[in-house]
């Protein structure tokens, strides 16, 4: 049975957002003044186990669910992630399953990762210049580092991503060196518009570089570039191939929203389903999971969820008077 909310769009990919916790204190997503010594992160008891998500999945597979990303705050950050790939990929050997990380952790875990069934991981990269990179991620790690890990999967069969989140003023620079080396490693990479998602990062739009603006950076370089057609309504992607033929993709859920064909939902760490990244509330779904909930009771609260679903916010953005209050993106995961 295939599920619509109430402009028929299904429910096919769930994110899922494993901890609010992460080793980076990335400047635009969990600036250090907010996310600092003091910032009380959840409690243990509070986050959902990994057979309390599974089971969520589980729930949702016979509505038409295909593909699940797992997120945080940064999911390598939690014990012992392969067991819940296990979990996953027990259900349904088909399940897309896939990984997003700042990659700091990767060269460790790639392995029982991937042997537990991972399909892909995607790798947040926002700078090759080590300086850079240290100041956005606002972290002691390196891109080397990053790299290592890359590498790492790559070695074992695990296909990777790399995204690039571009900000005005701040990491321009970086989408030349960053294509360059991408395509050196033969890894497909995407620049994603700085988007305003939760409320302590400072957005206007003045801080966005568009994909329009982006691909001029890289044409002065690379010369002529063709837009390629979408394989997939829903993939936010779009693809533009270069002269030597690898192929950058840009993310411009600012200039060029995709609410249309949007079919995600998310599951943040404490249990709560968000039918949009700029929410300004969730669902509580781990208040019937701990009380006993079966497969097919939460799935029926999650259709009366879905099926109500009028979320378009995107394509709102420029008319809405009223400032929102979205949850932030370290919490409900990217
Ligand atoms: N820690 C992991 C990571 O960085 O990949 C997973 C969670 S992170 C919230 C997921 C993605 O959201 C990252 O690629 C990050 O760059 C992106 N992101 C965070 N804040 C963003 C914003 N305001 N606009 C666009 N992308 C953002
Ligand atoms: Fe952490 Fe990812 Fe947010 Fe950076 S973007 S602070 S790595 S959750
Ligand atoms: Fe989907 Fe909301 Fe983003 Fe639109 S704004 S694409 S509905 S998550």
């Amino acid at each position: 049975m295939s599920l619509q909310d109430s402009r028929g769009r299904p429910l096919r990919d769930l994110r899922i957002s494993i901890t609010d916790r992460c080793n980076f204190r990335c400047t635009y997503c969990m600036p250090r003044e907010n996310f600092g010594a003091e910032h009380e992160f959840l409690a243990k008891e509070e986050i959902l186990s990994y057979e309390e998500m599974t089971k969520v999945v589980a729930s949702l597979l016979p509505l038409g669910l295909s593909k699940v990303r797992i997120t945080g705050g940064e999911p390598l950050l939690r014990r012992d992630l392969h067991v819940f790939i296990g979990l996953l990929r027990n259900l349904d050997p088909a399940l897309d399953i896939a990984l997003t990380t700042n990659g700091a952790l990767l060269h460790r875990h790639a392995e029982s990762l991937f042997q537990s069934g991972l399909s892909r991981v995607t790798v947040s990269l926002d700078a090759v210049e080590k300086d850079l990179f240290r100041s956005i991620t606002d972290s002691k790690n390196t891109p080397e580092e990053i790299f290592k890990g890359i590498e790492t999967a790559q070695r074992i069969g695990l296909p990777v991503k790399v995204n690039c989140v571009v900000k005005n003023g701040v990491n321009e620079s970086q989408i030349v060196p960053l294509t360059q080396a991408c395509i050196e490693h033969k890894i497909p990479v995407r620049f994603i518009e700085f988007m305003d998602v939760g409320t302590t990062n400072n957005w206007n739009l003045d801080s966005v570089v568009s994909g329009k603006e982006m691909r001029q950076i890289l044409r002065n370089h690379f010369g002529p570039l063709e837009p390629l057609s979408a394989e997939h309504p829903s993939d936010v992607a779009r693809l533009w191939r270069l002269v030597d033929g690898s192929t950058v993709g840009f993310i411009e859920s600012v200039t060029k929203p995709f609410c249309g064909d949007c079919s995600r939902a998310r599951l943040s760490a404490h249990g709560s389903m968000y039918t949009c990244l700029f929410s300004e509330q969730g669902f509580d779904l781990k208040g019937i999971l701990r009380f006993g909930a079966d497969r097919k009771e939460i799935a029926q609260v999650i259709q009366d969820i879905w099926t109500h679903r009028e979320d378009r916010y995107s394509e709102q953005r420029a008319q809405l008077k009223e400032k929102r209050q979205p949850v932030e993106m370290s919490f409900i995961g990217g």
